[in-house]
């Protein structure tokens, strides 16, 4: 959760050239913004530093996953194959587009298992997402053999992992696009943001002019009020303070990303002593940008009783498997299939007849994995007084 842990003086000097140009909206003002342009520059410098060709900004992450997949032309009667290890967005944005989540397992990358994923595609499937959950990689080169393989594009969810990369390819950049977050708790923040990277000229097109009610963008940023309009659109705008906050991020993103290695690896030192422990799969530790170490026991119970012992010696760990946000089993709402909409949309179809069910067992490899999965947050500021602490509740663990 770093980015919020180093907001200082170079975002305030962000928004204060924002605040004193008066200009909050993105386009338009050319007078009065005198050349201020942060959202679109932040877009440019953030397409750069992950080696895209272009990016666009939004509101949030789950707007970046809904504009990406409305662009790639994706809505009723489709499915989207995504990992059910993930955070609640991801599916959201596939039902709110129209379509049908279907989960696959993860494996012990705790992303998604693309031999799991290979088995549900099916002749409705028009979109893969994997995710770099917890900001490390997804198996994403063999998930996206298999997507060129059935012909389905594929899109990163990068939420969790702005700045990763994979054999020195910066992650979202693999598939068809990559969708970012800079909520409060993301490796950079602008409080509420999102962007989505993307290599295709007409993705990227039609994305800019699908978040900004249709207007056509010709160039970006057009004329407004005169332009014609080639579909309909909604308004996932970014403002200039965001942007501007943004810019302010990205400069520090590398340096929060090494101080992040080196508590993690601080950490992984003291937690290798527990007997019969095991890390996440890292696919490629330099570009790893995981904001969180994960480590597995041999088994649940084993898992429990060094989590009490840790969370004793105050230094608990957070067990995935129970946490309530991330973890399929534990979204009751979908499970239930809990809608606001009177017809039962999304999971009845509209012919009012119930077109989805999830069974609550359906996961049982990743739920084999969650139940013996303990993590730590690797934050940028980790005190010598916290990692003493947690070193001692460790080597308490290790003599159960
Ligand atoms: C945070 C997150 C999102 C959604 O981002 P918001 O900016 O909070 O809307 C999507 N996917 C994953 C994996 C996330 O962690």
């Amino acid at each position: 959760m770093p980015g919020f842990e180093v907001f200082g003086e170079e975002e305030k000097k962000e928004i204060m050239e924002v605040l004193d140009t008066g200009v909050l909206f993105r386009y338009e003002f050319p007078e009065q913004r005198r050349g201020v342009y942060k959202v679109r520059t932040f877009e440019e410098n953030f397409a750069g530093y992950c080696g895209a060709k272009h990016a666009q900004a939004v509101t949030s992450g789950t707007a970046a996953l809904k504009v990406a997949l409305t662009a790639l032309g994706v809505g009723p009667g489709d499915e989207v194959i995504t990992q059910c290890f993930t955070f609640v967005a991801t599916w959201e944005a596939i039902f709110d587009v129209g379509a049908v989540p279907v989960f696959a397992e993860v494996d012990e990358t705790l992303n998604m298992d693309p031999a799991d994923l290979e088995k549900k595609i099916t002749s409705r499937t028009k979109c893969i997402i994997p995710v770099h959950m917890l900001g490390a990689q997804a198996r994403i080169r063999e998930i996206k053999v298999i997507g060129d393989r059935h012909n389905i594009p594929v899109l990163e969810d990068t939420a969790q992992a702005a700045g990763g990369t994979l054999d020195g390819k910066g992650l979202g950049t693999f598939g068809a696009c990559g969708t970012f977050s800079f909520d409060a708790v993301k490796t950079m923040t602008t409080g509420e943001g999102g962007m989505i990277i993307t290599d295709s000229e007409k993705l990227w097109r039609d994305m800019s002019e699908y978040h900004d009610h249709g207007h056509d963008h010709v160039p970006n940023p057009g004329t407004r009020g005169g332009e014609g309009r080639s579909f309909i659109g909604f308004n996932f705008r970014m403002m200039e303070l965001q942007g501007a906050i943004g810019l302010a991020q990205l400069a520090k993103l590398d340096t929060m990303i090494s101080s992040q290695k080196k508590n993690k690896a601080a950490l992984r030192e003291a937690i290798a002593q527990i007997p019969g422990v095991t890390f996440r799969t890292i696919l490629d530790e330099k570009g790893d940008t995981a904001t969180f170490i994960a480590f597995f026991l041999p088994d649940g119970g084993k898992a429990k009783a060094v989590n009490a012992v840790l969370a004793e010696n105050g230094a608990g760990a957070i067990a995935f498997g129970a946490n309530t946000w991330h973890f399929y089993p534990k979204w009751e709402h979908l499970l239930a299939g809990s809608t606001l909409a009177k017809s039962g949309w999304p999971f009845n179809g509209p012919d009012g007849k119930r077109r989805v069910v999830y069974d609550k067992e359906a996961l049982p490899v990743s739920a084999a994995l969650m139940d013996r999965l303990l993590v730590y947050q690797g934050p940028v500021k980790l005190s010598e007084q916290r990692l003493a602490q947690i070193t001692a509740a460790v080597k308490k663990a290790a003599q159960i």
